[in-house]
């Protein structure tokens, strides 16, 4: 049924100060540290599994990069005995700038980390301020310039699109990290909750409409692609060879472990996520960490898979979906011919995909394309 993938993501959610812009589960204090990561290995103990061999390793967060590193070896040491690891082709470290350091790299050197995915987000110091980041640009290329002396050449590093800065701020980050020495670049757009400290700041000051950003994003992605970095995903752009497997797997309705707080995981056919804030993680006992728990039909399944993979350059392929499912792509989602015929869906060489000028629409093509299914 599934692409034979499996990945485990783990949330490491400690931060050394929260972002203007921050959504996700962290958490400043570091005295927990001993206490997270002590319910975090009951968690991987409790899920162990041997059977499915693992494919890719993704610690994100908040800031893995800005734990004890003692901690970080404990973690890799109960992954190693608790999971078959004798597969993993990518292991991924999210870091922050200014919590890179010697004692850090080499330690996820000897852990096995193949790629570094670094939150950049600008490389303009006032913006970096203005959204509450502890690092400036400086340190930044400091960073990449360490983890390439420790033979780190799979780099990531992440910007905002739509941030508290003028276009020509946005478009000089694209140029810059375009021209470094980087395996891929995401850009990702600014996503803002009513009372978000920078919510006022950003529809005050820089009240962008659609079509600005659509304008910002175009000159993304071309820019990026002059300098070898194609898009393969909305959000995503690598060098030949450079995707990133992990969340290609999520793309592809693949299946993975996820531990710690907030973490989202999809095993066999469930899908479930931990709670969301870190205190209620600990405070949770362990069997009723996944408290949220849904059990996916085959149709909820097939839609996922196409939502998800609407979102690649590569489109969702007919014949996989037609071995996965068991349905013709086009029986299966009866609005589907028609919003072809319409120019709004593009089938070529065997996938059905999105075609780039219907980027900007791409929520209201898939909710035609989802409606009516039975
Ligand atoms: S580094 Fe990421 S997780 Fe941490 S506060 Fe900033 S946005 Fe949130």
């Amino acid at each position: 049924m599934n692409n034979n993938n499996y990945g485990i993501y783990v949330h490491i959610p400690f931060c050394k100060a929260r972002c203007g812009y921050c959504a996700f589960s962290s958490c400043c204090d570091y005295e927990l540290q001993e206490a997270y990561f002590c319910k975090l290995f009951q968690e991987i103990d409790r899920a162990s599994d041997l059977s499915a061999p693992i494919t890719t390793i993704y610690l994100g967060g908040g800031t893995p990069s800005s734990v004890d590193v003692k901690y970080l070896d404990g973690l890799f040491a109960r992954l190693t005995s608790r999971f078959d690891l004798s597969r993993v082709a990518e292991v991924t470290a999210e870091c922050n700038p200014e919590s890179v350091t010697d004692e850090l790299l080499a330690c996820l050197e000897r852990n096995g980390v193949n790629r570094l995915s670094f939150g950049l987000q600008s490389v303009n110091d006032d913006t970096l301020a203005r959204i509450g980041r502890v690092h400036s640009y400086a340190d930044f290329e400091a960073a990449v310039q360490l983890a390439r002396k420790y033979g780190f050449d799979n780099i990531n590093a992440d910007l905002i699109l739509g941030l508290p800065e003028s276009a020509e701020d946005f478009r000089r980050s694209v140029e810059t990290v375009a021209n470094l020495p980087l395996a891929h670049v995401s850009v990702y757009a600014l996503e803002l909750h009513e009372g978000s400290p920078l919510y006022r700041l950003c529809n005050e000051q820089y009240p962008y409409t659609d079509d600005q950003l659509a304008d910002m994003y175009d000159y993304a992605v071309a820019t990026l692609a002059a300098c070898g970095f194609a898009r393969y995903e909305t959000s995503n752009f690598a060098r030949e060879g450079r995707r990133c497997r992990h969340n290609l797997n999520y793309w592809t309705e693949g299946r993975y472990y996820a531990f710690g707080a907030a973490a989202s995981g999809f095993v066999g056919d469930v899908r479930y996520t931990n709670p969301f804030s870190v205190t209620d993680y600990l405070a949770s006992p362990l069997e009723c960490l996944r408290g949220e728990c849904q059990t996916l039909g085959i149709s909820e399944q097939a839609n996922e898979f196409v939502m998800l993979g609407l979102r690649l350059d590569d489109g969702v392929s007919l014949a996989e979906f037609a071995d996965r499912y068991g349905c013709e792509f086009f029986t299966f989602f009866p609005n589907a011919a028609a919003l072809a015929e319409r120019g709004f869906l593009a089938v070529e060489r065997g996938f059905v995909k999105l075609p780039t000028e219907k980027f900007y629409i791409a929520n209201s093509i898939l909710c035609e394309l989802l409606t009516d299914i039975s």
